[in-house]
């Protein structure tokens, strides 16, 4: 069976959009609907019509496309259970642990409450990839709006059980940023050093430093290394639990102006 076709581009300010296509059955989904002119003109582009769309949660920015597409294409619309009655034009509603056929593939949901409280990604192992919304950012993570930062942690700290083979796309470029703010904590990380000019460079030529895959993305986003000596050396907090520095990571950038 051929590999998925992953098509990603940048819309709105700083988000992500991602379609995906199976060349053999047709079946074309978009991950969030951030803008639904995007999503078309890319979806044109390659000649696909949409037959599916996957929200991560109901933040504005990942479903706002929702309803045009829907109008437009008749896709039906997959999202998460808790947040069903905030996701426009859903169809279908799964949670944490829940796995369905997509295309002859299985799709396992996960729950990741932080950002959003009813916040699901998507993972397909045969594709080593996942869809991890506004849950990790590479060299980052999202914003802790309605969750805790204990919710948060485990949810992050989740993904360290997902083959390190695996693409991450997630929901927006913010790399640049989080290089700069993980550099304050782990300055002596070669690899992030590495990340932090690897990042300069694609900006610099107009590309997009995502998707990233898992297990490089170990070795440079704090929010992954709590255990991390320099981390914790940093912090004054070498005997503190994983899920302590990672609140207090989350809680610094909050406040880090870059
Ligand atoms: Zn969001
Ligand atoms: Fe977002």
């Amino acid at each position: 069976m051929p590999h998925l076709d992953m098509r990603q581009f940048k819309c709105l300010e700083d988000n992500y959009g991602l379609i995906i296509h199976d060349s053999v059955t047709g079946a074309t989904a978009a991950i969030d609907a951030p803008d639904a002119d995007a999503v078309e003109r890319e979806l044109k582009k390659f000649g696909r019509q949409l037959t599916h769309i996957f929200t991560t949660h109901h933040h504005a920015d990942h479903v706002q496309g929702n309803l045009q597409l829907k109008e437009h294409f008749g896709c039906k619309i997959f999202g998460p259970k808790a947040e069903a009655d905030r996701i426009p034009g859903i169809d279908q509603t799964y949670s944490g642990g829940e796995k369905f056929m997509w295309s002859n593939r299985e799709i396992e949901v996960i729950d990741c409450p932080g950002h959003t409280l009813g916040h699901i990604a998507f993972h397909i192992p045969s594709e080593f990839s996942l869809f991890a919304g506004d849950t990790l950012f590479s060299v980052g993570c999202g914003r802790v709006i309605e969750g805790t930062l204990e919710q948060m942690f485990h949810s992050v700290n989740q993904f360290k059980s997902i083959s390190p083979h695996t693409y991450v796309y997630v929901g927006h470029e913010y790399t640049k940023a989080n290089c700069k703010f993980a550099l304050t904590l782990e300055p002596n990380n070669k690899k992030l050093q590495a990340r932090a000019n690897e990042v300069d460079k694609l900006l610099a030529e107009g590309r997009m430093t995502c998707p990233v895959v898992l297990g490089d993305e170990l070795k440079v986003n704090p929010y992954l290394r709590c255990d991390s000596l320099e981390i914790r050396a940093t912090l004054s907090m070498e005997t503190a639990t994983d899920a302590e520095v990672f609140a207090e990571i989350r809680t610094r950038k909050n406040n880090f102006k870059g």
